[in-house]
């Protein structure tokens, strides 16, 4: 596989593909931009190399064509800002309108492309819509992990209209580096730390770092299925009654496979899901059967934060407790700061998945740990051995 490194783009017409994903306000103004900022090393080598950047991304999810609120028009004028330059962008994404567009560029342009999500097509791998994108460009690089888990006409389908100008962009070749880092050899002890929500999404993940790791720590909402499971008693915690039998598999394939499962010891529990609840701290086995469990206490904090720091590669994904509640954000804040502790001393940490990276955020810890993936789905599914369609269709 070619490295753009190595390619002159000069006169070129590059169609990149890049995660433009942003979260918009009601105004349509950008509310984090880590994610175009993420894709500009791409572009800029594009446009320093002379040749034409066509950049086409999805943004929200539209139902049926165009909506105003989608329109990737909305990040123009941001992207101009940051590349310092004027841009373009064309109403259409294929069609007679973006050809003439395309054809206008000159070297060192950028050409912004309507969202691919307003066809349907899109999502649906549709071989003709790729092959008209595809007739837009010399040259495709996919710089987007945060879709490479998804088939899709510009992601993966369009690469085989590409069979020896198609590259990894920069941020792609980062994430891809990061991952195998972490994984092809990683340097020991090897501590994954998984929370959020629910087991549900995390099986195979969970799984498939039993076969890596050498502790697996578990927080968050999850955790009490497995200390239901263990027999403990969780009041109105949140637990998924179908996946207890689940979760008893998991520890016994723990043991098999001789990882340290770690799971909290006692509980910040509260008598309703809101900042002002009344609280207690208990034993995570013995929740009071009016309160629930929204972080991890003390004590785990403790034995977390020592596992973690004797570390040598960190995999974080999803959070402690419910942080994005003061009262409850103690346990995600602690772990971080153990793994950015780890860090210093270095350790290897990548740091994952929406509301991980949104803690990672919130707390300012996103300079003190190695990476910070971008692509939350993309990164479960690498970390579980699948092959990614966006992928594999520039390697083969
Ligand atoms: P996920 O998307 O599965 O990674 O879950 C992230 C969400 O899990 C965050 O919004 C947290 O507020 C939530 N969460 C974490 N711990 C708990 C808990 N103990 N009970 C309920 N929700 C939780």
């Amino acid at each position: 596989m070619n490295s753009l490194n190595q390619v002159s783009l000069k006169g070129k017409r590059v169609l990149v593909r890049v995660d433009f994903n942003v979260p918009l306000d009601d105004n349509y103004t950008i509310m984090d931009d880590s994610r175009i900022v993420a894709a500009l090393p791409t572009i800029k080598k594009i446009i320093a190399d002379g040749g034409r950047a066509i950049v086409m991304s999805h943004l929200g999810r539209p139902k049926k064509g165009f909506e105003k609120r989608f329109s990737l028009n909305n990040i123009v004028g941001h992207l101009s800002a940051l590349l310092s330059q004027n841009i373009y962008f064309s109403s259409d994404c294929i069609g007679r309108k973006t050809i003439l567009d395309v054809n206008k560029m000159n070297d060192g342009d950028v050409l912004v492309l309507e969202n691919l999500r307003f066809y349907a097509e899109e999502e649906k791998g549709d071989v003709g819509f790729a092959n008209q994108l595809a007739n837009l460009a010399d040259i495709y690089i996919n710089d987007a992990f945060g879709t490479a888990h998804r088939a899709h006409a510009s992601t993966a389908v369009i690469a085989k209209f590409f069979p020896k100008n198609k590259y990894f962009g920069y941020l792609l070749g980062r994430e891809l580096e990061s991952l195998e880092k972490a994984l092809a050899s990683p340097k020991r002890p090897f501590t994954a730390i998984i929370g959020g929500a629910k087991i549900t999404g995390k099986i195979d993940v969970i799984k498939a770092l039993f076969n890596t790791v050498d502790n697996l720590i578990i927080g968050g909402g999850m955790a009490y299925t497995f200390i239901k499971a263990m027999g403990g008693v969780v009041g109105k915690s949140l637990v998924e009654e179908e996946k207890i039998s689940l979760a008893k598999e998991l520890i016994e394939e723990s043991r098999k496979k001789s990882v340290r499962l770690l799971l909290p010891t006692d509980s910040l529990n509260a008598d309703s899901f809101n900042n002002n609840a009344k609280t207690n701290t208990s034993n995570i086995f013995e929740i009071n059967n009016e309160y629930m469990g929204l972080d991890i206490g003390k004590e785990s904090i403790t034995e977390f934060s020592k596992t973690i720091k004797e570390s040598k590669t960190l995999i974080w994904n999803g959070p402690m407790g419910v942080f994005e509640m003061e009262k409850f954000e103690k346990g995600t804040k602690k772990i971080g700061e153990a793994i950015c502790f780890a860090t210093n001393n270095g350790a290897f940490s990548l740091v994952g998945g929406g509301d991980s990276v949104a803690a990672i955020k919130k707390f300012g810890f996103a300079q003190d740990v190695s990476y910070v993936s971008t692509g939350g789905g993309a990164m479960l599914e690498y970390l579980e051995g699948k092959p990614l369609p966006g992928i594999t269709a520039i390697q083969n």
